[in-house]
């Protein structure tokens, strides 16, 4: 079943977020690191490019993604004109303090008194802005949930040092272009828990996470050996290890789901990336001659 979001306020979207970057020297755009790519928003980048406008992408969560695999990715990012790209876990403070210096590197004609230094911030849900923007004021500005939420308004926050950062809450709904970016947002838990079947995620991560290479990880925490075996395959596996039954004795699937996402989802099966540049390129080529 593929995943696709009503896409309901789109335009006015749009348009506020075309108005919003009319008045910003440098986009920070958040991104999931364990899926650098399908956590993108494809409508950004193409306004971001229209105005000319520098970016730095903040690969956020690293603290749950494969380091190796996190450094492919911002050399992928950095060959795009305009583009620089950081690794950071919003939650560390000498992460956030990399943050600023790097904006006001990518527009060095800003930051004097007459031309202040405007950012504006921007991601799809629960890829940790927030919680950022949060770190970088110093003091809760923005609500901060595991939920994907809708908040309306766009709000300006004042920085120290004649700087100023824009907030979008709301604005950035993940557009899924590819069934597989779906799957990838629902289990880094981008998307809600309503709107698709666990079972379904779960089974596609599995498999996913065998196609990354990622094998002996299952084996170290769940005691067998995943290859050959399909996703659903290896959540009923799970399930028998971790006694998921119903009360005739049945394999209980939708508890085997849970179990593999949120170990996934609290990085109990070590930090891992679902996404390579080559596995992006990959993906889409095959969906191109598909
Ligand atoms: P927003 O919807 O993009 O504003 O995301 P939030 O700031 O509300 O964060 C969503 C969830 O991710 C919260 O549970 C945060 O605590 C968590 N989170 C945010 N940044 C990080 C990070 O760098 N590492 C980890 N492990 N969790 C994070």
């Amino acid at each position: 079943m593929p995943i696709q979001w009503f896409p309901g306020h789109m335009h006015a979207a749009r348009r506020k977020l075309e108005e919003t970057l009319a008045d910003v020297d440098v986009l920070i755009e958040v991104l999931d690191a364990r899926i650098p790519a399908a956590s993108r928003n494809p409508l950004l980048e193409t306004l971001r490019r229209s105005r000319q406008r520098p970016c730095l992408k903040l690969l956020n969560k690293a603290d749950l993604a494969d380091p190796a695999r996190t450094a492919e990715w911002i050399a992928a990012f950095e060959r795009e004109e305009g583009v620089r790209a950081l690794a950071v876990c919003a939650k560390n403070p000498a992460d956030v303090r990399r943050i600023l210096p790097a904006c006001e590197r990518l527009a060095p004609h800003r930051s004097e008194p007459t031309k202040p230094l405007r950012l504006m911030i921007a991601g799809i849900p629960n890829v940790g802005k927030s919680t950022l923007l949060n770190a970088l004021l110093g003091r809760k500005a923005a609500k901060v949930g595991d939920e994907p939420a809708v908040t309306k308004s766009v709000q300006r926050y004042d920085l120290p040092g004649l700087r100023s950062i824009t907030d979008t809450p709301g604005l950035m709904w993940p557009k899924i272009e590819f069934d597989a970016d779906g799957y990838l947002l629902a289990a880094c838990h981008a998307i809600g828990r309503n709107a698709v079947a666990e079972e379904e995620v779960a089974a596609f991560l599995a498999e996913t996470l065998l196609a990354q290479g990622y094998a002996d990880r299952l084996t170290a925490r769940y005691r067998f050996d995943p290859t050959g075996m399909n996703g659903d395959e290896i959540v009923e596996a799970i399930g028998e290890r971790r006694g998921c039954r119903r009360k005739g004795g049945e394999l209980d699937r939708e508890k085997a789901a849970n179990v593999l996402l949120q170990d996934f989802r609290e990085g109990k099966l070590g930090p891992l990336t679902l996404e390579t540049p080559a596995s992006r390129a990959a993906m889409i080529a095959a969906h191109e001659a598909a």
